[in-house]
């Protein structure tokens, strides 16, 4: 019997759908909490309180037994947001119930005892098929004890702690051979292989399912790596091909029977020349990507043979993911670019970006970082990492492809690498948001710094923003030793614009130390800007509103008098 305890309204109405649900299972309790938590204690194996968890811990202590005998009790915020295993986790089905109850009110089970973690730490988030006894290799790995780290192909996995990668009885094994795993041993399982298939038409999804599988094991290869089917474009919409690689969960590559013909294939024959024109459909598909054949070309074993596939190795590919960091404020950091940071081992920026981001990281990671200036060394470290294998992370602030290192990184990038970028909240958008509307039109953003760029480019530019009437922000507007780029790019703005339109200055825009102020083309005085600031300069048509600046979305009005 499950034991209901609530104290308010909101918690009697959660209390309520439970006991709608589970007419059997359940018994109110009513009365003085403190009463009602003693008897349901006393008399229930579980207990549901709606209560804060520090009310019942308080209540529940002098109780408290030994847990395998204990009632294991979840407590549920009174939001209903929250379903918290507090004690009895495993003995008293508290962990179990928490999932439950979260499941049937919408609220997140949270569940602390680490033995109930579903992955490996720091391999919990490549999505691998992972076999084997994760319990006690996750223990080992949170509890610091050694782990030993059995890589056989090279894989561009996260950070892992110093405790991983030492000679134990703990064993972390990358591996997609068809092996069992031993004893405290995980088997992490890679997408590794690809299977080419050709397939005459409406050959069975049976003969061509089986194909693959006794192919992969007579190779001794694991199912659970494979990557995906390849087949020539002809062969896109083909039943047995594409029912094949629903069933086993993969996707369905194609190429054109042109490329097929490119790859050099050991065995070339005269059937597909004739039906799709290449030489080779499986092993040219398999093969297209580059790897190692590791099983050629095969026949399945009916009469007359339908189909024929061969798998593929692939070469392990580097990840490089170019991260925007936004403009200083932790919220303003997206989750994508949280995850990211988590998913390296390696993490290549500038020092001051990486101290923002420094406790995000993992154990472990690999911090590669400069000083001003060295952009284009960075570029190249974190592209040389990656063709390493790798799994790199380079950061920039705001967005990192915006007056940043996704440019210089990716011109040195080959495409033997991953490349993964990830949006950040450039200052542009920080500082408008803070200023009110100043983007509602067309807008540009120029940098002012002339050390990369030839002024006169610059000034070019400027002209013509000014001219076609642009909303302007200036990145980089000014520094100690260019002081009089500024000045002169706001003359240029002032040769079109009223000396009353509207000028945003925001300097570190969502850091600690954020300012703002709105002030005019006439009245600014450009010796009050520095490097931490962007300057967004209004067109014709934006006001100053109720103290924000405010951009109209269309100017019809202007173009069309009356
Ligand atoms: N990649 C960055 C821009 C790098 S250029 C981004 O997308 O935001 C550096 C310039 O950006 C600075 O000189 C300043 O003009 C501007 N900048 C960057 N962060 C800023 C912030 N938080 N507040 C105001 N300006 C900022």
């Amino acid at each position: 019997m499950i034991g209901l305890i609530s104290a308010t309204a909101a918690g009697s109405a959660a209390r309520d759908r439970l006991a709608a649900v589970w007419p059997d299972r359940v018994r109110v309790y009513d009365g003085p909490v403190g009463d009602a938590v003693r008897r349901a204690f006393a008399e229930c194996e579980q207990l549901v309180c709606f209560l804060a968890t520090g009310a019942v811990v308080r209540l529940i202590a002098p109780l408290l037994g030994d847990k395998a005998s204990d009632p294991g009790v979840v407590c549920v915020d009174e939001g209903g947001r929250f379903a918290v295993s507090l004690v009895g986790g495993h003995g008293g089905g508290a962990n179990e119930l928490a999932r439950e109850v979260g499941e049937l009110l919408g609220a997140a089970p949270v569940v602390t005892t680490a033995t109930d973690a579903v992955g490996v730490p720091g391999l919990d988030t490549l999505g691998f098929p992972v076999e084997g006894d994760v319990a006690s290799v996750s223990r080992a790995v949170l509890d610091g004890e050694p782990v030993e780290l059995d890589l056989e192909l090279s894989w561009p996995l996260p950070a892992l702690p110093s405790n991983v990668g030492r000679p134990a009885s703990d064993r972390i094994r990358l591996t997609d051979r068809a092996v069992e795993p031993a004893g405290r041993e995980v088997l992490l399982r890679p997408p590794s292989l690809v299977v080419g298939v050709g397939a005459s038409k409406n050959a069975p999804v049976e003969e061509v399912l089986g194909l693959i599988e006794s192919a992969l094991h007579d190779a001794g290869l694991s199912v659970k790596s494979l990557a995906e089917l390849a087949t020539v474009d002809a062969k896109a919409g083909e039943p047995g091909i594409v029912a094949a690689a629903e069933r086993l969960g993969v996707p369905l590559v194609t190429y054109s029977a042109e490329e097929l013909t490119g790859v050099d294939v050991p065995n070339p024959s005269d059937a597909p020349l004739a039906a799709v024109g290449t030489p080779s459909v499986a092993e040219a598909a398999a093969l297209l990507r580059g790897g190692e054949l590791l099983v050629p070309k095969r026949k399945s074993a009916a009469q007359p043979a339908m189909a024929t596939c061969a798998v593929v190795r692939r070469p392990a590919r580097g990840r490089l993911a170019v991260v925007g960091l936004g403009p200083g404020a932790r919220d303003l950091l997206t989750p994508r670019a949280k995850a990211e940071l988590r998913r390296a081992s390696v993490l290549v920026g500038l020092d001051q970006y990486v101290d923002q981001i420094r406790d995000l990281l993992r154990p472990g990671t690999r911090l590669l970082e400069s000083g001003l200036g060295a952009e284009e060394e960075r570029a190249r470290t974190a592209v040389a990492e990656a063709r390493k294998g790798q799994a790199v992370v380079l950061i920039g602030s705001g967005d990192a492809g915006v007056y940043a290192m996704a440019s210089p990184a990716l011109a040195e990038a080959s495409d033997d690498i991953d490349v993964i970028g990830v949006p950040g909240v450039t200052a542009a958008l920080a500082a408008a948001a803070i200023l009110g509307a100043p983007l509602g039109h067309d807008h540009v953003s120029i940098s002012l710094s002339d050390l990369h760029t030839p002024w006169e480019v610059i000034e070019r530019r400027v002209r013509a923003a000014a001219e076609a009437d642009i909303v302007v922000t200036f990145y980089n507007p000014r520094s100690r030793g260019r002081d009089w780029q500024l000045p002169k790019a706001l003359a240029i703005l002032a040769g079109h614009r009223e000396p009353t339109t509207p000028v945003g200055v925001v300097r570190n825009a969502s850091r600690a130390d954020e300012s703002s102020r709105l002030t005019t083309l006439g009245g600014l005085d450009p010796a009050t800007v520095d490097m931490m600031t962007v300057v967004t300069v209004g067109n014709t048509a934006t006001r100053q509103i109720a103290g924000r600046m405010v951009t109209p979305r269309g100017y019809r009005w202007q173009e069309e008098p009356n």
